[in-house]
C-alpha cells in the first residue's frame, strides 16, 4: 500500500494488537491499530465472552479505548484477521466508526495473505446514519 499516509510499520503493529485477542469460542483473533492524528497508536483485539452478545468487536475496543483516554482525532484505522483474504468490519463497527471518525478517515484491511485493501468510513457505511439525521 503506496497512498502516502499508510505505512508498512503498521502491519508489525496491527499483528501485535491482534495477539492480544481474547478469543476462547471462536479462535478467530482480530487486530485493530487506530492513528491519532499525532501518530500515538491506539491498540484494538476483539474480546469473547461466554454469553456471546457481550463480545466486542477489535475496532470497537480501540474506539473506545482511545475516546476513555480523551484521544479523539484519528489519521486511520488498519484492522487484520486471518482470513485468506482481508475482512471488512462488521454493521455494528461501521456504525460505531461512523458516529467516532470522520467520513473519509482511511480504513485499511489486511490479513496474513499481506494484502491491503484501502476503504474510507463513508465507503463502508454509505448514506449511514448519524448525528445530523437527527437535526
Ligand atoms: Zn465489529
Amino acid at each position: 500500500m503506496n497512498d502516502g499516509i499508510f505505512k508498512e510499520e503498521w502491519l508489525t503493529e496491527v499483528q501485535n494488537a491482534q495477539k492480544r485477542a481474547y478469543t476462547p469460542y471462536s479462535n478467530f483473533n482480530v487486530g485493530a491499530l487506530l492513528i491519532t492524528e499525532d501518530d500515538e497508536y491506539i491498540y484494538g483485539a476483539n474480546i469473547e465472552n461466554a454469553a456471546h452478545p457481550a463480545a466486542i468487536c477489535a475496532e470497537r475496543t480501540a474506539l473506545v479505548s482511545a475516546y476513555a483516554n480523551n484521544k479523539r482525532k484519528f489519521k486511520a484505522i488498519v484492522v487484520i484477521t486471518d482470513s485468506p483474504e482481508p475482512a471488512s468490519p462488521c454493521g455494528v463497527c461501521r456504525q460505531v466508526m461512523k458516529e467516532l471518525c470522520h467520513d473519509d478517515m482511511p480504513v485499511y484491511l489486511t490479513s496474513k495473505s499481506g494484502e491491503v485493501i484501502k476503504r474510507t468510513v463513508d465507503d463502508l457505511l454509505p448514506l449511514g446514519f448519524s448525528g445530523k439525521d437527527m437535526e
